[in-house]
């Protein structure tokens, strides 16, 4: 009786829980994939993932995740400078465009640290809740697209647009693009 109920309660959360898993790589001789490489260790969403087996005789492996996991260790890191000067375009070095946007929408210089601090809030949930697309995948790691939602200074309303990120081991990202398009 007891041992049945314990068996209901696990496969009610199997299949409650969204399927993660971790990118494997196995040494296999000397040869090595860098993008697989660059994949070992990082956490997808199982219907996520970039496309398995990568390559032919790819040895890397998708390990399950616990979703309790991909919970605890969902996170983000930004360097200021994707702000400041980069977006802001402070330096004049940058001739994107993209600061212009950002004024228009009311937003200056002066709130980059809010902008930062956002992006890496919302980006670190949506990634946990499965709420990515993959991108860019090649020797410097597998990219991935995340919709931020922004309230406009000027007048009423949000605007939302994609934030671009480099999937790191361990359940980690890291902005590559602050402003990817709408
Ligand atoms: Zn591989």
């Amino acid at each position: 009786m007891y041992f049945k109920q314990w068996q209901t309660v696990l496969f009610v959360q199997k299949s409650d829980s969204p399927e993660w898993v971790r990118w494997v790589h196995q040494s296999e001789g000397y040869t090595h994939c860098d993008e697989c490489l660059m994949l070992d260790g990082c956490f997808f969403l199982r219907s996520k993932a970039p496309p398995w087996p990568h390559h032919p005789n790819c040895h890397c492996i998708l390990e399950p995740v616990d979703y309790a996991v991909v919970q605890k260790n969902a996170s983000t890191y930004s360097d200021y400078s994707k702000f400041d000067p980069y977006l802001f375009n402070t330096q004049n070095r940058h001739p994107h465009g993209k600061d212009k946007l950002f004024k228009q929408w009311g937003y200056t210089v002066e709130d980059a640290s809010w902008l930062q601090k956002e992006f890496e809030k919302q980006a670190a949930k949506k990634y946990s809740l499965g709420e990515y697309e993959l991108g860019v995948l090649n020797k410097y790691g597998q990219r991935i697209n995340i919709r931020i939602e922004i309230p406009r200074q000027d007048r009423a309303g949000d605007i939302s647009f994609i934030t671009g990120w480099t999937v790191c081991p361990g359940g980690k990202l890291k902005l590559n693009t602050p402003y990817g398009g709408r």
